[in-house]
């Protein structure tokens, strides 16, 4: 049961029941109302300024891992430059020193860099930390293809020295461990047979008939023939503008067409052709010009063995063709 109000009445002098009702209760009402609603938005704004909602909360904890991640990928872009230009000194440094080769110029590392204007800001929007990175990740890409072409270019540098170094002669062209098989020396002789001084283009080797005789670097034969002069000889052609001779033998274990690597037998040690004794004649001929054979045996003997090599081959005076 709702308690009963009273008010004083002067005129009376009395308290009496007073009943709200009428214009008074639409007032009460409406002020009630109006305080609850202010009291509402009051407590709505409180809440929505200090309390996210659900989706705010999802949205910041995915920027957060968002930022995480961008910040790993940063530092993985930095750590490539750095193994990148890591690489870029070995190849610039060492690998074209090696080689024989200059150094790649700084415009062709540095052409055709473009930066930002690359690629298009609508794909990225206009926020200059994403720019930014896009820049640095254009540079790497374009480092990287310049380094590649770089590697290609001496892969074939390399295959090409390993080949020349595969096809100079570089080896004694019979066995002569002792290194007492060098008769006679590169220079002026006495010709046996035909008794004036001539040029002697190479090098003798005397060893009895049958002696394997071996190619001296990676090459193909062209010759392998009776010639009136060399007797038996073989021409092998090495590239590189070398080609080598090996002057009366007594027969042969190639024909002219056949590949050969350097070691391989091609023949054996005979007596013929303008031959006073059995014997090896050995020539070497740069870009179509006679050289000394024992300059390329040095990388095959120690000083103190091709000193005595040298020596052996002065001190002979009698010549075998
Ligand atoms: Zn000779």
């Amino acid at each position: 049961m709702s308690k009963v109000k009273y008010r004083y009445n002067p005129r009376t002098c009395k308290y009496e029941p007073w009943y709200l009702r009428g214009k008074a209760l639409q007032d009460q009402l409406a002020i009630f109302i109006g305080l609850s609603v202010l009291l509402a938005c009051g407590f709505y704004l409180t809440f929505t300024s200090n309390f996210d909602s659900l989706d705010e909360q999802l949205l910041k904890r995915e920027n957060i891992t968002l930022r995480t991640q961008w910040q790993i990928l940063e530092d993985r872009i930095h750590k490539s430059f750095s193994e990148l230009n890591g690489l870029i000194e070995k190849d610039d440094k060492n690998y074209r020193v090696i080689l024989d080769s200059d150094p790649l110029s700084p415009e062709i590392r540095q052409g055709g860099v473009g930066g930002s204007e690359k690629f298009s800001l609508n794909e990225i929007g206009n926020f200059p930390a994403l720019v930014y990175d896009y820049t640095i990740l254009e540079k790497l890409k374009h480092n990287l293809d310049i380094e590649v072409q770089s590697f290609e270019e001496l892969n074939e540098l390399l295959n090409d020295r390993i080949h020349m170094w595969a096809s100079r002669p570089a080896i004694q062209p019979i066995n002569n461990n002792q290194l007492d098989r060098l008769h006679m020396s590169y220079g002026s002789r006495m010709h046996p047979i035909f008794k004036v001084m001539m040029d002697h283009n190479g090098l003798d080797f005397s060893a009895s008939r049958g002696t394997p005789v071996y190619a001296t670097g990676d090459g193909k034969v062209t010759t392998a023939h009776l010639s009136d002069s060399y007797g038996n000889v073989i021409y092998i052609d090495h590239g590189h503008g070398y080609e080598t001779r090996y002057a009366h033998l007594s027969s042969f274990a190639v024909k002219p067409g056949d590949k050969i690597k350097r070691g391989h037998i091609i023949g054996y040690v005979g007596n013929t052709g303008n031959s006073v004794s059995s014997h090896l004649h050995y020539e070497v001929i740069y870009k179509n010009q006679h050289v000394n054979p024992i300059n390329f045996f040095q990388r095959d003997l120690s000083n103190k063995e091709y000193e005595r090599l040298i020596e052996i081959g002065n001190s002979q005076s009698k010549a075998l063709d």
